[in-house]
């Protein structure tokens, strides 16, 4: 089953998150909500759909498959997924091991995956395990509203949305105290971007938040790649230490595990090599003994994929969504009820994107 064709689409969409006038879509400051989808052809007229990362940058990722990847694609064997992206991963290796090209891979073997599934008659999941989940929890991904009443008036919406478990990107205490009041009996994560430039504020940090049934702290520190750093704060913390969304490799994440830096590891589907890595990620997660909970809430393929892979696996995990309403979704149906999200059963990712 050869490749015929590898074309990309930017979709883009308006969307609402419960801000306040003079919200610019929290600490991310979108002003709208792009996606980038890949869509992959074989000479047999089947198709699939992948996503790479994202937001603001999808137009250099698209660039990157439009014209390095996608023409390396062509002809090669789409049923042969480790082959092709470790082909693909070699010879591009040199334009960065993290960054567009890294989430350009991430598209294809996404897209292979849903290939593969589609050709198999079967619904993704079915592929990666035997957990078979007709749903997965979802949490709600608060984005960073920097003001207390916006803060506790959105937590309260979540929660009679049906979430149960509720993420913040805030690092203003009094946000995350307001945030508690609102939700005494729901864990929050706090995901504070890598806020802290050193290890006492950090930790400080950890220590504050202890009490305000915090479920874990989110790159804790500045730079992402100071893993050492990160292993020294989990230690020290009282409360358990997340991260990993910015990790390009899976050897990144072997090297987070080697050095015990975190109580839960957050590959992200469309940065860190698709589906196949998530697979190797989640292995080796497992022989560590360390949560693997997914970092990839931005409504494309990609959300789809991350959804297959928690419908899967042993271990029970939430999905992370996030809190915003999109004006016109790439997926309309892939939305959360009751604070869980339904898997779809049809053959492959089991939604087509509504471009
Ligand atoms: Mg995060």
């Amino acid at each position: 089953m050869r490749i015929a064709r590898v074309t990309t689409h930017h979709h883009r969409t308006d969307f609402t998150y419960g801000a306040s006038a003079g919200g610019v879509g929290g600490n991310l400051h979108l002003r709208a909500m792009d996606t980038l989808l890949v869509r992959i052809e074989t000479e047999d007229g089947l198709h699939g759909w992948g996503e790479g990362f994202g937001f603001t940058l999808v137009e250099t990722t698209k660039d990157a498959i439009d014209r390095l990847i996608g023409p390396a694609c062509i002809g090669q064997d789409a049923t042969d997924i480790a082959a092709l992206m470790r082909m693909l991963a070699r010879r591009f290796h040199n334009f960065g091991r993290n960054g567009p090209v890294s989430f350009a891979l991430s598209a294809i073997d996404i897209a292979l995956w849903d290939i593969r599934a589609k050709a198999a008659g079967a619904p993704l999941h079915a592929l990666l395990g035997d957990a078979a989940r007709a749903s997965v929890p979802a949490y709600a991904s608060l984005l960073r509203y920097g003001q207390p009443d916006d803060v506790a008036r959105n937590v309260t919406e979540a929660l009679s949305r049906g979430y149960r478990h509720i993420k913040l990107h805030e690092f203003d205490l009094r946000c995350i105290r307001a945030a508690h009041l609102a939700a005494p009996s729901t864990p929050l994560m706090l995901d504070i971007n890598c806020v802290w430039n050193t290890e006492h504020e950090a930790a400080q940090f950890c220590e504050d938040v202890e009490g305000l049934n915090a479920a874990w702290v989110e790159e804790p520190i500045w730079p992402p790649e100071d893993i050492p750093a990160i292993a020294r704060i989990r230690a020290a913390s009282p409360v358990p230490i997340a991260a990993g969304e910015c990790n390009g490799t899976v050897e990144d994440f072997c090297r987070m595990f080697e050095l015990r830096a975190v109580d839960v590891a957050q590959p992200s589907i469309t940065k860190i090599g698709g589906l196949s890595a998530m697979l190797e990620i989640a292995e080796l997660a497992r022989e560590a003994g360390v949560r693997l909970v997914p970092h990839c809430p931005y409504f494309g393929p990609g959300l789809l994929a991350t959804l297959h892979f928690l419908a899967a696996m042993p271990e029970a995990e939430p999905i992370e969504i996030y809190f915003a309403d999109l004006a016109r979704p790439a997926y309309p149906a892939l939305v959360p009820r009751d604070g869980a999200i339904a898997v779809p059963g049809a053959p492959g990712l089991g939604f087509e994107p509504d471009l």
